[in-house]
């Protein structure tokens, strides 16, 4: 296909493309992009997956949508040739932030798939009008405000599809936008659909993203998690899941009735991937669909259980969700009758209580019945699943063994190298060819040149192009500057105890104090951190609050300066690390083993050509088994050990605390020219938490990951050495493909044709 933008642009502005704005051949591209995905059929196979979540992380569409509709090197040729640039075109976009982290992120690289792969699968999910919040940072703290993104011009179009929901006190009226999914280079494609509800109003919106809890008509699907440290937010967040799951509901019923469906068949027409808990409730919320359309209630569970699955995210067991049964009552009382007839049923059959519905104290475990009631559970990796089945949930795993099966996470390589990394990217096209766009395992024949002296050099000046990208992204987002020639190191994630960015933060103490006592590193280093905290999390925000402070007082040091330099990047989203990966040189991948279910950033800076520093944990292991000894840094206890630690409540903070290698680290927090730059009660906390609680053990492996780190700084001056081991890291990361990954979710799960 011959592209003419310049005939578009003439037809819509009447003007050249030089004489346009960036904002203007945004909205030019955006409208080229929908009208050409729009003019693909959707996918016709008869039995559909409809993937729900409550996260759909999907990051800034233009460029991605233009690689997969196969328009990017034109647009891009005669943007270049008017003078234009993509990069600045693209940053008018705004970016959706309908996920928290990697669960949503997940989501979105498995629409990619399912699309390119030409299975017949939709996203479904709620059209949050501000998603998470934005995270602004002031006086060295975390502060929240809406994340705006949807204007005139925007990625969602109108659907004529529109449901009825019932709640306790009135009935709610559903509008349904969709979001075109391009496969790449395919001749259908697959949708996002997002519900919403005509009457939300973000003018309840007070002070930072506060607003009326009780205010359901006004407030539905304003935000993604809105705060539930209290009952109207919880209320709120039942509300949510259940207007989310009852429109997929009617809405897979409505389509399949469609092909020709009886409903007895109605497993013959699709398949329902319940991503997380959250939309647990699609279980009732399905039986009581069919049997209010006449199927008995028998007949209408086997159908359901012969069509759901479950996909479990974390052993974390605060987020495995208990809804109080009269918090349900409250919203749902109609789902209450067969949620209790469900829970009677297992009890009935089953002897172990740890695996009831309904406990108890009257709580309702969402997993719980999305095991009893589902055909499939699946954990996110190796080990996590390996965890699931020998602990977490055993129980269940001694009752249906044949339900669990493990799918480790992937990523898609479109934007996750192609996007990102342009350079990276079409250097491999030339070595390699470009048929491990689509099978990425065929990227393996990148090893043949693990010793070629001019591929070393070539990827190291792509590191270097890399990271001048990344400084100037970063002084326009944030006004710093960063040194180029430094090693980027680099922890960007949710900041999450378990996730460790404090351990990593008592490492730029331990270089600090280095440094100072007249240590000089032989090359600078620049430690990045990103990441958001939940508001109500307080240990979070004082840990962001710590690292802030330290970059603070470091740049602000002219004697550490020179060598070290500490960045928190403000609001980490898609775009963020779409500049950070393809920058780094270290991946700090430090949670606390059996604690990251898989991780999914490990898989991105690896194909990016970064070399992991990490613990034995989530889809670690399967890296280290891929790549080898020599080519990864391990260190820390394992998950057994962890394990065992918490079972007999073996680990005692202070007892590492005391230790002389520790103790000045941990009290740097609450030394003098820290405290200068920050709120004592802040810091004070968190030296105590490390000390009394530590609950992540982050001190049991603080020696061990400052001794693997300088390690790997000093192995960083062997250039030649380091060379071979991101062509390793690079040639290895077929296996994280999510084509990868959804080619088994179809073959062992959904069997699609
Ligand atoms: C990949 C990704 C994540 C997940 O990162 P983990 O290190 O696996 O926790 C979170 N947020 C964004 C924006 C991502 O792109």
């Amino acid at each position: 296909m011959t592209l003419n933008l310049q005939g578009f642009i003439s037809e819509k502005y009447n003007k050249t493309i030089q004489e346009c704005d960036n904002q203007e051949l945004y909205y030019a591209l955006l409208e080229l992009s929908k009208q050409t995905s729009s003019a693909k059929p959707t996918n016709q196979g008869k039995k559909k997956v409809y993937y729900i979540s409550a996260e759909f992380l999907i990051g800034k569409l233009l460029s991605n949508n233009l690689i997969n509709l196969g328009l990017y090197d034109e647009v891009k040729a005669q943007l270049t040739e008017a003078g234009k640039d993509l990069i600045e075109i693209e940053s008018m976009e705004l970016e959706p932030s309908l996920g928290n982290g990697g669960l949503g992120r997940l989501a979105a690289c498995f629409l990619d798939s399912i699309a390119t792969l030409g299975l017949n699968g939709d996203g479904v999910g709620l059209n949050y009008h501000f998603g998470l919040f934005k995270q602004v940072f002031q006086d060295n703290q975390q502060f929240t405000e809406p994340n705006e993104w949807i204007t005139d011009h925007s990625w969602l179009t109108k659907s004529a599809v529109s449901y009825q929901v019932p709640f306790a006190h009135f009935n709610l009226t559903s509008t349904l936008y969709d979001i075109d999914v391009p496969g790449y280079k395919t001749a259908t494609k697959n949708r996002l659909r997002l519900f919403d509800l005509d009457s939300v109003d973000s003018s309840i919106i007070g002070q930072g993203i506060d607003f009326d809890k009780t205010d359901i008509l006004k407030n539905l699907t304003l935000f993604l998690y809105p705060d539930d440290s209290d009952r109207q937010g919880e209320l709120l967040r039942i509300f949510q899941q259940y207007f989310m799951v009852s429109n997929a509901a009617q809405l897979l019923i409505d389509e399949a009735i469609e092909k020709g469906s009886n409903l007895h068949d109605l497993a013959d027409y699709a398949v329902v991937q319940i991503n997380d808990t959250h939309p647990s409730m699609v279980i009732p919320e399905l039986i009581r669909l069919l049997t209010d359309r006449g199927i008995d209630f028998d007949e209408a569970v086997s159908i359901v259980k012969s069509m759901t699955a479950y996909t479990n995210h974390t052993i974390l067991a605060e987020a495995l969700e208990k809804w109080p049964l009269d918090f349900l009552q409250e919203v749902v009382p109609h789902l209450v009758p067969i949620i209790e007839e469900l829970d009677r049923r297992v009890k009935e059959e089953v002897s172990d209580s740890s695996t009831y519905i309904i406990d108890e104290s009257g709580r309702v475990h969402m997993a719980h019945m999305d095991i009893h009631y589902g055909y499939s559970v699946n954990g996110v990796a190796a080990l996590h699943t390996e965890i699931l089945k020998s602990s977490e949930l055993k129980s269940f795993y001694d009752l249906y063994p044949e339900k669990f099966n493990n799918k480790t996470n992937g990523i898609t390589f479109r934007r996750w190298l192609m996007h990102c990394n342009p350079s990276l990217s079409h250097y491999l096209d030339s070595l390699l060819g470009t048929a491990y766009h689509r099978d990425a395992a065929q990227l393996e024949e990148f090893l043949n040149y693990k010793e070629d002296a001019a591929v070393k050099e070539k990827l190291e000046s792509i590191k270097t192009h890399n990271k001048r990208k990344l400084q100037r992204f970063l002084n326009q987002h944030q006004g710093v500057n960063i040194n180029p020639n430094s090693i980027f190191d680099i922890q960007i994630k949710r900041l999450h105890e378990y996730k460790r960015q404090q351990m990593n933060a008592l490492y730029v103490i331990h270089k600090y104090l280095d440094i100072k006592a007249g240590n000089i590193p032989a090359r600078p280093l620049t430690v990045f951190f990103g990441g958001k905290a939940a508001p109500a999390y307080t240990i979070a925000q004082d840990i962001i609050h710590l690292i802030l402070c330290l970059s603070e007082l470091i740049a602000n040091d002219p004697q550490v300066a020179p060598h070290l330099q500490v960045v928190m990047v403000e609001n980490y989203n898609v775009t963020a690390a779409s500049f950070l990966i393809p920058a780094a040189d270290i991946s700090e991948q430090i949670s606390l083993a059996s604690k990251e279910a898989s991780g999914t950033g490990n898989m991105k800076f690896m194909l990016n050509g970064a070399l992991t520093l990490g613990t034995e944990d989530g889809a670690n292991v399967e890296i280290h088994e891929l790549v080898g000894d020599e080519n990864i840094y391990v260190f820390g206890q394992d998950s057994q050990t962890v394990i065992d630690l918490y079972d007999n409540q073996g680990y005692v903070s202070r007892d590492f605390y005391e230790k002389d290698a520790i103790k000045p680290l941990v009290d740097f927090i609450v030394s003098d020219e820290v405290l200068a730059l920050g709120n004592a009660e802040r810091l004070e906390r968190l030296h105590n938490e490390l000390i009394v609680k530590d609950w992540f053990m982050t001190l049991l492996d603080l020696e061990d990951y400052i001794a693997v780190k300088e390690q790997m700084l000093a192995n960083y001056e062997d250039r030649d050495s380091w060379l071979e081991k991101v062509i390793v890291n690079i040639a290895k990361a077929g296996f994280f493909s999510s084509d990868r990954t959804i080619a088994q979710y179809n073959e062992d799960i959904w069997k699609l044709s």
